[in-house]
């Protein structure tokens, strides 16, 4: 078989969307399935949000791109509502989630360079930890799939068990820059870390001067029910990677940081053809103008309530299939008995419900953060059927 026009690097099924209605996604064939997915936690309005929709057409047709040579009103507009809404005081705007994380790593490892200590060039990074695709970012993680064939990586990572503060700690030597974490694991299987861990490591940090660096490329932008997910556990990092629900399905990332942790970063050291440009700069825009509204922020948690709650009640129906139910906000793991990409499938295929499958057995439930009632009735309604209808693999 000759090789694909598209690069055959991904496992696609054969839904094949072409159209999106609010919390639907529409095949080719005009098969209607409820997106509980959201481009894997990224279109967080859901589908032809208006707002988000209007920004990215008036801004089109006023002005796409220019260079970072010159100056950008949008980029400061965008990065100062940013740094007033969290603990950064400065924002370097990327295309994706692993150039965030990059930006994040360079940032860490410049500090120290500014700062007069240039051995300090480790991170610590975690056991089953996703950061994204690049030969920087799969050297950032332990997972052997992503890692293989591509060595010789980066030095410069170390990793401990994802919540295990005394393992990380140990791994602290004369080299170590910081720690790079995930705060909820998405790719991971949804896993929070625990308050003890995230404060423990910011206490670690504080005490040996290191940067606690967090990729909430997942977690982060009001997914969890809060803006970043790390405020869940009252804790601010020095460095932190923002992606996917930032732009609501525009290609959009970013790099927050505070003066303190950003002060190696000057003229020359960073740069991006296309981050930060105008129209990126109008859907991020278009998403903070929704998620920061008065209220917006109060519905996720109530929303991931009632869908954890709705969750939890059909358990007990399936106990043969599923475990239990993680995660915060509209960030929500459905751990299984069994094989959860088989089931993810299976409940596509059958039943027109679209998750996505993680590690560690989770089915992934990404809802667009604007569901109401209906869809997690229909959602719960979906997943029984499916459950009832599947039949897991058998043993032998
Ligand atoms: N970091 C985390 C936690 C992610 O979940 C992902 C993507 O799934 C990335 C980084 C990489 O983001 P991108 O695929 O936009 O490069």
């Amino acid at each position: 078989m000759p090789i694909t026009p598209l690069m055959p690097v991904y496992p696609r099924c054969d839904v094949r969307p072409v159209r999106g209605e609010g919390a639907y996604l529409i095949s080719e064939e005009g098969r209607r399935f409820l997106d509980f997915a959201s481009g894997i936690a990224v279109n967080l309005l859901g589908h032809g949000h208006p707002v988000l929709t209007k920004a990215i057409q008036d801004q089109a047709a006023t002005l796409i791109h220019v260079s970072n040579l010159y100056g950008s009103p949008q980029g400061e507009a965008l990065a100062k509502r940013l740094v007033d809404a969290t603990f950064a005081d400065t924002v370097f705007f990327t295309n994706s989630g692993a150039e965030a994380v990059e930006c994040a790593i360079k940032t860490a490892r410049r500090y120290h360079f500014a700062t007069g200590k240039p051995e300090r060039t480790t991170l610590i990074a975690f056991q089953n930890a996703f950061h994204g695709r690049t030969i920087g970012t799969i050297s950032a993680t332990d997972q052997e799939k992503l890692r293989s064939g591509f060595e010789p990586l980066l030095p410069g990572f170390r990793y401990a068990p994802f919540d295990d503060l005394a393992a990380a700690e140990a791994l602290i030597d004369d080299t170590t820059a910081g720690f790079l974490v995930e705060p909820v694991q998405g790719e991971g299987g949804i896993r929070p870390a625990s308050p003890e861990f995230l404060r423990g490591l910011r206490r670690l940090a504080d005490e040996r001067g290191l940067l606690l660096v967090l990729d909430e490329v997942q977690c982060g932008m009001a997914r969890t029910g809060m803006l970043y997910a790390h405020e869940q556990y009252g804790i601010v990092p020095d460095v932190m990677a923002s992606a996917k629900g930032i732009g609501g399905g525009f290609p959009l990332g970013a790099c927050l940081a505070t003066e303190k942790a950003a002060s190696g970063m000057v003229i020359g050291t960073h740069g991006s053809t296309y981050g930060g440009n105008p129209l990126a700069m109008a859907a991020g825009g278009a998403v903070l103008d929704v998620v920061l509204a008065p209220g917006f922020l109060d519905g996720v948690r109530a929303t991931g309530d009632r869908l954890r709650q709705a969750i939890e009640q059909m358990i007990p129906n399936h106990d043969q299939l599923f475990e239990s139910v993680r995660g915060m906000g509209l960030m929500l793991g459905l751990k299984m008995k069994s094989d959860s990409r088989r089931f993810v499938a299976h409940a596509r295929d059958h039943h027109g419900l679209l998750t996505v499958a993680a590690g560690d057995n989770v089915v992934r439930v990404l809802p667009p953060l604007t569901i109401g009632q209906a869809h997690i009735d229909e959602f719960v309604s979906k997943l029984s059927e499916a459950a009832r209808s599947y039949v897991p693999p058998s043993d032998d």
